[in-house]
């Protein structure tokens, strides 16, 4: 089947065009056809477009809204122009699957949309009011430009921490919070710490019951996962994406009290705190350059710069923390697993963040950690080290397809 991948934001799309099909997963046959990014959506919008074994085009187009621009989006994947021969004509376009992103305690897997599950996703907005408002535009825009027959699914990025424990999804708060605001830990990137566990288990030949790992999802936002058994049985975010790992903007875990405190000496309302520890804080917070990991090690490097080596040193600190309570929290683990773009690419920052863990089993391979970026997966750890490192890159997308064709033909999901 060839499915339309849709990842909405408030004023941009990411999108990819994927063939795939239940029977052919264990071949691992799936074919990208195309992907592409709109942003500025609402005026003049700049527009990347990547056809399969083309070069990249980039322009840029009209598009008022959200709806303007998959629609956009369809007619270059049909026109002969974008040159994808399985796409003639809309009917090549069999069913769209959305990323998600907040499906509250509902959603714990991948469904196909029906007007109560639109109606589901609007009951969370309370939850995720900038994300979920601009996936159900998606969804709405796709429905309206494909036609209401056309099959589409909801791959929720909180499902796969649904099977969090009770001890660590509650916060220490007054029960009746729960109860009343269902105010507790969710988690995100769910579909992604559920892609490199499922890779992971792939790569070792073990099932999902043997697949016992620590995921470290290291990008713009981070979250680490620990995973026992194939379920996720802790994760770093919490209600939302601000709690756990230092990332790019964000702060990750602070005292509440802060809040308050730099309210009242700054003169800042709560909301703009929260928008501070959201957007001012994190690496570009510290560093006061940069959310961009790339270009801190480079001013340490080169201009040994001292607020970046500080925000590179408190980034794989927190990190380096969360694998320490993980393990001890699961009674063990058998591999560290990196990605996201820090992840996948930064043979530095995963050695900092192992730096001093051999006394509890993890010796990296010095060489096989520089060798592994630019979506190199494979070990990273020397062979017989008791917990062993990966780099597994990461793929919602493709995992996104599956669920939507898992959904369409109601073949039961394993997370
Ligand atoms: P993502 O949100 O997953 O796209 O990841 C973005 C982050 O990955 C940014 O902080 C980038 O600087 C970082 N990144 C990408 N490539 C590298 C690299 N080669 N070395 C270090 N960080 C990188």
């Amino acid at each position: 089947m060839n499915i339309l991948v849709l990842n909405c934001g408030s004023s941009s799309i990411r999108f990819q065009l994927i063939e795939t099909d239940v029977e052919q997963i264990a071949g691992n046959t799936d074919r990208r056809l195309a992907r592409g990014h709109l942003e500025r959506i609402g005026g003049e919008a700049v527009v990347t477009l990547h056809a399969n074994g083309r070069e990249p085009e980039r322009l840029t187009a009209q598009l008022r809204d959200v709806r303007a621009a998959v629609e956009f989006i369809i007619r270059w994947a049909c026109s002969e122009a974008s040159g994808i021969s399985e796409v003639q004509s809309v009917a090549d376009i069999h069913a769209v699957g959305h990323r998600v992103v907040h499906g509250g305690e509902r959603f714990t897997h991948s469904v196909l949309i029906t007007d109560d599950v639109l109606r589901g996703i609007k009951d969370c907005i309370d939850l995720a009011p900038l994300h979920n408002p601009a996936n159900i535009k998606g969804i709405v825009a796709a429905r309206e430009v494909l036609g209401a027959g056309l099959p589409q699914a909801a791959v929720f990025d909180t499902a796969f921490h649904q099977s969090l424990p009770e001890r660590a999804f509650l916060y220490a708060l007054p029960y009746q919070f729960y109860r009343r605001h269902r105010i507790r830990r969710y988690g995100f990137h769910g579909t992604s710490h559920r892609y490199v566990a499922y890779r992971y288990r792939q790569l070792r030949g073990i099932s999902r019951e043997e697949t016992n790992v620590i995921t470290l999802h290291l990008g713009n936002g981070c979250s680490a996962a620990a995973i026992r058994g194939g379920d996720s049985v802790d994760t770093s975010m919490g209600l939302t994406p601000l709690e756990g790992l230092v990332m790019g903007t964000r702060s990750g875990d602070i005292d509440p009290a802060i809040v308050d405190f730099v309210s009242a000496k700054e003169g800042l309302s709560p909301q703009e705190v929260e928008t501070l520890l959201n957007k001012q804080s994190g690496l570009i917070g510290i560093s006061g350059l940069t959310n961009d990991m790339r270009e801190l090690l480079a001013e340490a490097r080169e201009n040994n710069d001292r607020r970046a080596r500080l925000a590179i040193e408190i980034f794989c600190y927190r990190a380096k923390k969360y694998i320490g309570s993980y393990l001890a929290a699961m009674g063990g683990a058998d591999a560290v697993v990196f990605t996201g773009g820090i992840g996948e690419n930064s043979p530095e920052v995963r050695a900092l963040i192992c730096d001093g863990l051999v006394w509890l089993g993890l010796e990296l391979d010095e060489a096989r950690n520089a060798a592994h970026t630019q979506g190199r997966e494979g070990l990273i750890s020397l062979e017989g080290s008791r917990l062993a490192a990966y780099v597994i890159p990461t793929d919602e997308e493709l995992l996104i397809a599956r669920d939507t064709v898992r959904s369409v033909r109601g073949i039961p999901q394993r997370f």
